[in-house]
């Protein structure tokens, strides 16, 4: 068949500007840059790509407008995190609703947060009976949110068996309804357990090849580089000796 000269016109230069460009750009659209450019692909790729940057800038606008409607909902959150009810502490904090009809917190609506502080803790969430802090009865009886603050902990539920660890300042989890979950924390400890082992780590870090390397690389410029405190030690302990002993080891 016959192709009319019009349709095979450009059909290379079309294949390669619809690989270039057929994400983001129909065909028709790409024929009509072409056609006006005569076939020349260079300036008709200048030509796109002005006008698709001229589009990303308008593109980022938009989303820079809905940065700022997030921040603006953030703040409404923050507002709304500012009525809060009950304490949080270190370790494991619950935020739940409590449903006694004389409690002012359950009459607003308004979630309260149950300090747990350390240690292990499970529950099903729509099935708890938490102590509420304003109220002080037992009525706290669905729990909505995990925040854990300044504690090594873990976070397990009933779907996702494999627990989530942290140890970050302060952790959020949102708790679903009509699961359980299990949740361990414990203080942060410190990670060095001893002197020696503080010392054992600073050797380590002076043996490794990027400080080995970077000595070298220094010593090139003839910078003197104090040598690991071992050697050191021996050095000034053998000048102690020489100088108290006058020389004599055996003494
Ligand atoms: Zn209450």
């Amino acid at each position: 068949m016959q192709r009319t000269p019009e349709a095979g016109k450009y059909e290379k230069e079309m294949k390669v500007l619809q690989q270039l460009y057929g994400d983001v750009m129909k065909e028709e659209e790409l024929r009509k840059y072409l056609e006006g450019s005569n076939g020349n692909v260079q300036m008709m790729i200048e030509q796109i790509n002005t006008t698709l940057s001229n589009q990303k800038t308008a593109i980022q606008g938009s989303m820079e407008e809905n940065k700022i409607e997030q921040i603006n909902d953030n703040t409404l959150k923050k507002e709304d995190e500012k009525v809060k009810i009950g304490e949080t502490k270190p370790g494991i904090n619950l935020q739940g609703y409590c449903i006694n009809m004389d409690c002012l917190a359950a009459k607003a609506k308004l979630p309260v947060w149950v300090n747990i502080g350390f240690g292990d803790i499970s529950f099903e969430s729509n099935k708890t009976s938490f102590r509420c802090p304003d109220c002080g009865q037992s009525t706290v009886t669905s729990i909505v949110k995990a925040m854990i603050f300044n504690s090594e902990h873990s976070i397990s539920s009933s779907e996702n068996l494999t627990p989530v660890k942290g140890n970050h300042y302060q952790c959020f989890y949102p708790i679903k309804a009509g699961l359980s979950y299990e949740l361990k924390s414990k203080k942060i400890r410190q990670h060095a357990t001893s002197l020696e082992d503080l010392i054992t780590r600073s050797e380590n870090a002076m043996m490794s090849n990027e400080i080995i390397n970077l000595v070298a690389e220094l010593q090139k410029y003839l910078i003197t580089v104090v040598k690991p405190p071992k050697v050191k030690d021996s050095a000034r302990l053998l000048e102690k000796i020489k100088c108290d002993y006058s020389g004599d080891y055996n003494q």
